[in-house]
């Protein structure tokens, strides 16, 4: 029988406030182990949270970015649970009333993924284990959180993965989060169940905990699924439980079941007010909000007519997307303008943390300089590339590197002049052009190019060039 795959995800994206969710220590990624820490976020009796407005603000731009309703009223409460990275005893969290509701994300397929909830909460400290000892740093208590709940809408890895990066793309882009899988800004809860193909009901569901890698993420799902199709074919039954993926073996194992999972005790968060997200809130909110990444993407091939895969990669980064804008607009050229930018530009940035701070040393404005010479001739596109070299090498604009003579053009005489010095210099490709083979005239072409630096119209040259030889 044919088992079809069912998947929903519970992702924890660490927001980029600058301070925690309910005091003012710093969020940043590592620092010496509880050195971002205050009596408020490693829980002192006595001390009290105070919701940091921005974490609300950046949570509705997440739902706004995935097409979520937006409560007007929502609240805080507490999830008990007993684990050293937690020093209260006490996570704050939403529980029935959930800052975000009904979002959606869409695939490439165009099948929507459908959000049930977005909430907000704090993040744990984290175990660090050393030798046989368990170590606990509470730098990341207190990081604001916001858990972004599927329905079970997901039916490949590839599905799966897709979500994930379209996820990664809108948050980043927003600004709301970097999703760092491998710093543990994006981790995913992965649910797992199988039915027969054809069958309405889903099957029972398996939880893989706290996923941090594509990679893992895939085998771990296809483990699972192979562990559950193996299960009913042998006329066994999936049971409800919570696993773990271990990295080594690559195999899924029970955590825990239905009976002894955690009861959390919810209950209303009595330190904290209600949360109130009023109409003009949510539209201010939105005016705020740049454009959605995939719309620009469709605005990138229609205004600027780019192959998908370059829109696609300039919009990776909102910052290259911007410097790519101002650089092309109002150019006839502005698939030179991405060149530019993906191949010579991309080349001096290595690592992704470069490309997203897109410090470059042209600026816009000087590519922008640099595309108009193409558009009004007074370049060719080979004096783009060389120039564009020694602007990235200076940070100095075009005008700098191109004499009066390299904008001037080039004189017929001169033209002329050097036509007939590549012919005597070619000989024999001249005389296979007289012969009847049109394409020896390209040899001649190229070392005309050299000799002016590119600044000959190909056209014309290969015209006057047939014209001196046939004469
Ligand atoms: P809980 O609160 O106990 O974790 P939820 O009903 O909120 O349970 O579901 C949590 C996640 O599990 C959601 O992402 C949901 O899409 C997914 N899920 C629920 N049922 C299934 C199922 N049968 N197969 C796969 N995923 C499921
Ligand atoms: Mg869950
Ligand atoms: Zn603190």
């Amino acid at each position: 029988m044919n088992y079809e795959l069912v998947c929903g995800l519970e992702t924890h994206v660490e927001l980029s406030t600058k301070t925690k969710i309910f005091c003012s220590c710093s969020t940043k990624f590592g620092g010496e182990p509880n050195t971002h820490c205050c009596p408020i976020c490693i829980g002192l009796p006595g001390t009290l949270p105070k919701l940091n407005k921005a974490v609300v603000e950046y949570a509705v731009m997440a739902g706004l970015a995935t097409n979520c309703k937006i409560s007007p009223v929502s609240k805080m409460d507490r999830k008990n649970y007993v684990y050293p990275d937690l020093s209260k005893a006490y996570q704050i969290s939403q529980y029935d009333m959930p800052l975000c509701r009904n979002g959606w994300v869409e695939l490439s397929s165009g099948r929507r993924i459908r959000l049930n909830r977005i909430h907000i909460e704090e993040d744990a400290g984290k175990l660090v284990h050393d030798r046989g000892n368990t170590f606990v740093d509470y730098n990341r208590g207190g990081v604001p959180l916001i858990e972004i709940v599927t329905e079970p809408d997901l039916r490949s890895i590839a599905e799966v993965q897709e979500y994930v990066e379209k996820l990664q793309m809108i948050l980043r882009y927003i600004g709301v989060s970097d999703c760092k899988m491998q710093e543990g800004s994006l981790r995913c809860d992965v649910n797992v169940s199988v039915r027969p193909a054809g069958q309405e009901p889903f099957g029972t569901r398996a939880e893989i905990k706290n996923m941090n890698s594509f990679a893992h993420m895939a085998k771990a799902i296809e483990y699972e699924y192979d562990r559950q199709v193996d299960l009913l074919m042998s006329g066994e039954k999936v049971v409800q439980e919570t696993r773990r993926y271990d990295e080594s073996s690559g195999c899924t194992e029970g955590m825990r079941g239905k009976e002894d999972a955690d009861d959390y005790r919810y209950f209303r968060e009595p330190d904290l007010v209600t949360i109130l997200v009023s109409d003009e809130m949510r539209e201010t909110i939105q005016k705020r909000m740049p454009e959605d990444p995939q719309k620009r993407i469709q605005r990138f091939l229609s205004e600027y007519q780019l192959p998908e895969a370059d829109a696609r990669l300039l919009i990776e980064h909102r910052r290259i997307a911007d410097y790519f804008e101002a650089a092309a607009k109002g150019t006839k050229n502005p698939r030179t303008a991405a060149n530019c930018i993906l191949g010579q530009i991309f080349a001096r940035l290595g690592t992704e943390a470069e490309k997203e701070q897109f410090n470059v040393t042209v600026s816009p404005e000087n590519l922008h300089a640099l595309i108009l010479l193409l558009d009004t001739g007074k370049i060719r596109m080979n004096l783009v590339k060389s120039t564009l070299e020694k602007m990235l090498d200076s940070g100095k604009p075009a005008s700098d590197f191109l004499s009066e003579k390299d904008l001037a053009g080039i004189s017929a005489d001169d033209l002329k002049a050097i036509c007939e010095k590549a012919i005597s210099d070619n000989e024999r490709a001249a005389a296979d052009y007289r012969a009847g083979k049109e394409k020896a005239l390209k040899a001649i072409l190229g070392s005309v190019m050299k000799a002016t630096r590119g600044r000959a119209n190909p056209q014309e040259t290969e015209k006057l060039l047939a014209d001196i030889i046939r004469r």
